[in-house]
């Protein structure tokens, strides 16, 4: 197994690449910041086109959990790997066995998780080489994180929506556009139908469109105009970039509000966004509910404390738009200012303060 490590690459705490023939194993470890505790993120697997995007997903996607993870004041770091593959073809136990002991050689910085393209019964079969996984404590019965994420983004939608309509975060007779009817987006159209409003969806799976459709009254719109429709509430719950430069211009929303991380093509898209007079919610503070309630469950807290820590994502992402709007700052920044907050000490991409970058505006 050949292992490149980077130390303190750009930002980063570390950044690891794995290369193993045998297995065929081809993947990236990045840590982004070990501050708050061990780097947590998920094992994403997906057949990249080039290894730089594989690398450039999950640098994004580590920094994404730094800011997640201290903005819900978790003690954990930001981290994610991703193996560079086809899940349904190239997914075998030997290459799940060598990212195990991948893992196993951070000794600790780093703990996997599931993620898209890797599944809960992949996680057992890595943890037969590492320690440092996530979830296989077989003592707790570990629930789909995706309802929690699915209210939590609910709450959060109300909260733009009484900052983009004079603090009335009333949903009924509102038009929310759904990219995306899968595990998050399915639970998050159910909350939005039973608080009164009227929902567009769409999904490329047919299958996830139709039980939508039939179970919910969800709108069945195209996948090519669902980001484009005219509407109070846009939430994205599908892939990332996809506000970017040439849709933001397009969009006949007035609140931004879903599950999807990475939802900004480039971080100026976050002033793009805020320009147009469009209220974003940032995907990191809106989409913490599934690793916020894990947590939770795991250090035992009763259905009191999870509902509390869920509710709390809602407060947050208020003020995050809030002070994005006294401040005249997209609200992605303002969410990693209060993020970093939380930090003992400043990321060295985030080491400028709010006061000095207005004052530099
Ligand atoms: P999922 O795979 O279950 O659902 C995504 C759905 O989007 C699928 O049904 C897919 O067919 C559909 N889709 C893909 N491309 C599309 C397109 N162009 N137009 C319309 N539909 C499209 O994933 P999920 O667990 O529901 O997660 C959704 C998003 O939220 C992802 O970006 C994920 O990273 C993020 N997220 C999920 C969780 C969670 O708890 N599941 C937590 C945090 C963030």
């Amino acid at each position: 197994m050949s292992i490149l490590t980077f130390n303190n690459f750009n930002g980063y705490d570390q950044v690891a690449l794995v290369r193993n023939e045998p297995s065929g194993l081809c993947a990236i470890i990045a840590i982004h910041s070990k501050q708050l505790g061990p780097a947590v993120g998920g094992c994403r697997m997906f057949p990249y086109g080039a290894e730089a995007d594989a690398l450039q997903d999950a640098l994004r996607l580590s920094r994404g959990m730094t800011f997640k993870s201290a903005l819900a004041g978790l003690p954990f770091g930001g981290g994610k790997s991703v193996i560079i593959g086809d899940p349904r073809r190239e997914k075998t136990t030997e290459l799940l066995h060598a990212m195990g002991d991948f893992v196993e050689q951070l000794r600790g910085s780093y703990i996997i998780a599931e993620d898209s393209g890797t599944s809960p019964d992949d996680m057992q079969v890595i943890a037969e080489r590492t320690s440092f996984v996530t979830g296989i404590d077989e003592s707790i019965v570990r629930e789909d994180p995706s309802p929690a994420t699915a209210y939590g983004v609910f709450l959060g939608i109300k909260a733009g929506v009484a900052q983009a309509f004079d603090g009335n975060d009333a949903l009924l007779g509102k038009t929310v556009a759904l990219q995306g009817l899968g595990h998050v987006g399915y639970h998050l159209a159910r909350h939005l139908v039973e608080a009164g409003a009227r929902v567009l969806g769409s999904d490329i799976n047919p299958a996830n469109q139709s039980r939508a459709e039939h179970e919910l009254g969800v709108i069945p719109v195209s996948p090519d105009d669902i980001l484009f429709q005219p509407c109070d509430v846009l939430a994205p719950c599908a892939m990332g970039g996809v506000l970017s430069e040439s849709s933001i211009p397009k969009l006949k929303t007035r609140v931004i509000a879903g599950a999807a991380n990475n939802q900004l093509a480039a971080d100026s898209d976050d002033e793009r966004i805020r320009q147009r007079g469009i209220v974003y919610c940032p995907d990191f503070a809106i989409n913490a509910g599934g690793i916020v309630d894990i947590y939770h469950q795991e250090q035992g807290a009763s259905p009191e404390d999870r509902a509390r820590a869920l509710a709390s994502i809602g407060d947050r992402v208020a003020a995050i738009v809030n002070r994005a709007a006294q401040s005249a700052v997209g609200s992605q920044r303002v969410a990693e200012w209060m993020a970093a907050e939380n930090l003992p000490a400043p990321l060295p991409e985030n080491d400028k303060s709010e006061a000095e970058l207005r004052g530099a505006a």
